[in-house]
């Protein structure tokens, strides 16, 4: 995985006593402690090599002092004790009672209390647990993130049942249409609509940092390159329907929405293989004919979003700034000429939000 390679990289580089000139250099020969030449020279390539991991990663522990550490497993394994857990009667910002809270007559050692001795025990984990979790530290800083994301929580074994809240349109039959999924769990969901920019640095963020998304295409604005959004899919994003050519859909017949959603569902079929049962309408924009076209071509939930991302700035649905568990977030595939930065910015500040406030980013079809 690359994730791996490049921690693997970066160890050799320090094996090998490279460094990247200047600030950077200090702080890494600070955390590797020895920049003796071990095993030999190596090559010319394999420096080079080396020596560009370690820039990124350097790179990164600059933009976060706390990754001073980051590819030293034990470190990495404390921080997340401390992150889930209550020292000294103070939780952690990754602590969630739900989840971590000790019952009552336990010890709480297994729970979210740390025991005594959990900074000595932590150096026990399994250098397997030890390397992945640095890989993924190395890989929050490389791509500039204030914090490494909080793992999302395994699936529901049932999924929640769905229900449209007052004030949209619903009916018997009809695909509930929602702004957020009703779960407990710390999870929010990020689905990108439309498909218009296809960045190549997105499908390397994803391939890295594993966050999941779920995007809505319109024909129109992907046919150019069905090849992009058929790589995004293998990397495990979900594609879901947003309509032949994005119209505002109250202003069509019923037929005409016929044509602009269940058309939709027919091009999903022909370029990934199968239809979705997931559609969200262009500008959120729908009437009671939407659903009942929806619904006949096997739409079976129509989610809405909580809040917008943008690269510079966050809209919030309820105007409070604060995500709460099941948000669904949605953004655009856009780029530098329609607003201002690019993919990865928008991701990186979705992703921090989301750490910040103690919430992962989870899989949206694992929930609906
Ligand atoms: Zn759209």
């Amino acid at each position: 995985m690359q994730l791996v390679r490049q921690a693997e990289k970066t160890a050799r580089a320090r094996r090998w006593g490279i460094t990247v000139g200047a600030a950077g250099a200090l702080v890494l020969i600070g955390v590797v402690g020895s920049a003796q030449h071990s095993d030999g020279s190596p090559s010319e390539s394999e420096r080079r090599e080396a020596e560009s991991a370690l820039r990124l990663t350097t790179l990164g522990t600059l933009r976060a002092p706390v990754a001073t550490f980051a590819l030293e497993g034990r470190a990495a394994t404390v921080r997340r004790v401390e992150r889930d857990t209550v020292r000294d009667g103070v939780p952690g910002p990754g602590y969630d009672p739900a989840r971590d809270a000790a019952p009552a007559g336990s010890s709480g050692a297994a729970y979210g209390v740390a025991p005594e001795d959990a900074f000595d025990s932590a150096g026990a984990q399994t250098s397997a647990q030890a390397q992945a979790e640095a890989a993924r530290t190395a890989t929050a800083w490389n791509w500039g993130l204030a914090r490494v994301p909080l793992l999302p929580p395994p699936p529901p074994a049932v999924k929640p049942r769905l229900a449209t809240p007052p004030g949209l349109s619903r009916g018997p039959g009809l695909p509930p249409v929602i702004t957020r999924v009703p779960t407990q769990d710390r999870v929010v969901f990020l689905t990108i609509d439309d498909g218009a920019k296809k960045d190549p640095e997105l499908l390397q963020m994803l391939r890295e940092l594993d966050v999941p998304v779920s995007a809505f295409l319109t024909d129109e604005l992907v046919r150019d390159d069905y090849g992009y959004y058929r790589e995004m899919r293998r990397l495990g994003t979900a594609i879901h329907n947003h309509t032949l050519s994005h119209p505002n859909l109250r202003r069509l017949s019923a037929e005409q929405q016929h044509r602009e959603i269940c058309g939709q569902q027919d091009a999903i079929e022909r370029e990934f293989g199968e239809r979705t049962r997931i559609f969200r309408p262009p500008y959120g924009n729908y009437d009671a004919d939407t659903l009942q076209v929806a619904a006949s071509c096997g739409i079976s939930v129509v989610p809405l979003w909580s809040e917008e991302a943008f690269p510079d700035r966050m809209d919030f649905g309820r105007g409070d700034g604060l995500l709460l568990p099941g948000d669904i977030i949605l953004t655009h595939f856009r780029g530098r000429g329609q607003w201002r930065g690019e993919m990865p910015d928008v991701i990186r500040r979705v992703v921090d939000l989301a750490t910040e406030q103690g919430f992962a980013v989870g899989r949206l079809e694992d929930y609906v």
